[in-house]
């Protein structure tokens, strides 16, 4: 199969579909790979490794969307793109078709096949092609969390390990999921005095097991949260309500009651936030202060580490564009009921309930 990927130009979106790595094994099972010249410069990735790897360069996108029979994305097709999608062609992409009716209907319209990553979901539940977002998501809120608090930054100027004889600084982690956990990790690591907070207990068994006392655990409740909030010097949020808003755990009255100096940072801004004053804000301007704390609330936070973010997604995306590319779309969704739950849309019509019902479109 011919296999292509453009360049990404969605504003501010530095990742890439496939890495060296990828193009070689689809090679090695007989497909040819076009990449769109400067294709990973944004992940630091040179059109040479690419060549090196097997891909051929073309120059343009128009090219490589014309070569594709399946084409490799990071992110939804945007306006200048929509005229490349043709019938008979497969797409591979995050869509969040949901958010977007314009999206919706060029895919439509197109009647190309489009395959979303964010709705291939395992028998468990759990999403295999989001969850590496959400670990670098998670590690890098402390980090991000670290230089806020410097106080040339608007921070309480709080060092996350303290120094023998000084404590260290207090980190709250709201949700103690994919991303909460990663949090926890690389706060631990910097020596943060580290709690978590779940309202699913089973969770906080898991995660006190692996810790060992190295931090507390906490069943989340509005009456912990405030207790915990009012004596941190980080909070996190990262909770997640399957397929929901994300809930209000942090009122604009308690934040008035937190340490000056405070800082809030909201993973789970890309579902409305769980914090009563956070609003999405780009890695451009990622801050803004409430009272007297400082609010974090990118919403797409890998951005600011694509390099990392790309090998993170390419690594968990080929398998199943090997398989796509191996057997043809139909046959790889046969054969694997994860991937059958990406397919959104087919030859102009909507393939998957959440995004019909979100648009009012028959499905
Ligand atoms: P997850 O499902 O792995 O974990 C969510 C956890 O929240 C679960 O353990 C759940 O029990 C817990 N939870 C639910 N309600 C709670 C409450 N009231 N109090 C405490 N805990 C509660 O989800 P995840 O993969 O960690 O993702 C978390 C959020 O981060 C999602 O909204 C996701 O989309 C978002 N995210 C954001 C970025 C970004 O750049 N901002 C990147 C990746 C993911």
């Amino acid at each position: 199969m011919k296999v292509g990927v453009p360049r990404e130009i969605k504003n501010n979106e530095f990742r890439v579909a496939i890495t060296p790595a990828g193009v070689h094994e689809l090679s090695r099972h007989g497909h040819d790979v076009f990449v769109e010249r400067g294709a990973g410069l944004g992940s630091a990735i040179p059109d040479e490794e690419f060549t090196a790897a097997g891909a051929k360069i073309l120059d343009g996108a128009d090219e490589v969307w014309a070569e594709g029979d399946l084409i490799l994305k990071v992110k939804e097709p945007i306006a200048p793109e929509f005229h490349r999608m043709r019938r008979g062609q497969t797409l591979f992409t995050y869509l969040h078709l949901a958010a977007s009716r314009e999206c919706t209907d060029a895919l439509l319209s197109s009647g190309i096949t489009a395959i979303a990553y964010e709705t291939v979901q395992l028998p468990s539940g759990s999403l295999p092609l989001l969850a590496p977002m959400s670990e670098v998501a998670g590690r890098l809120a402390p980090q991000v969390g670290a230089y806020n608090l410097m106080a040339f930054n608007g921070g309480r100027g709080v060092l996350p390990g303290g120094v023998p004889g000084v404590a260290p600084g207090k980190v709250v982690i709201i949700g103690g999921g994919v991303s909460g956990l990663n949090a926890a990790q690389i706060a631990v690591g910097m020596g943060f005095d580290v709690t978590i907070l779940d309202v699913n207990v089973d969770r906080l068994r898991h995660i006190d097991a692996i810790y060992q006392g190295r931090l507390k655990t906490l069943v989340s409740n509005a009456y912990t949260i405030e207790q915990e909030a009012r004596a941190a010097d980080l909070v996190v949020g990262a909770v997640l309500i399957p397929g929901a808003k994300a809930p209000t755990l942090i009122s604009n009255e308690l934040v008035s009651r937190m340490k000056a100096g405070s800082v809030l940072v909201d993973i789970a801004i890309d579902q409305g936030g769980c914090f009563e004053d956070s609003r999405p804000t780009t890695h451009a301007d990622p801050t803004y202060k409430v009272h007297e704390s400082v609010f974090y609330c990118v919403a797409n936070m890998p951005g600011s580490v694509p390099n990392t973010s790309t090998y993170a997604l390419t690594n968990v995306t080929l398998p199943y564009a090997v398989a796509i590319a191996d057997k043809g779309w139909k046959n790889a969704l046969y054969d694997d009921p994860a991937l059958t739950l990406g397919l959104n849309t087919h030859d102009g019509r909507l393939t998957y309930d959440h995004v019909a019902e979100a648009h009012g479109l028959p499905y």
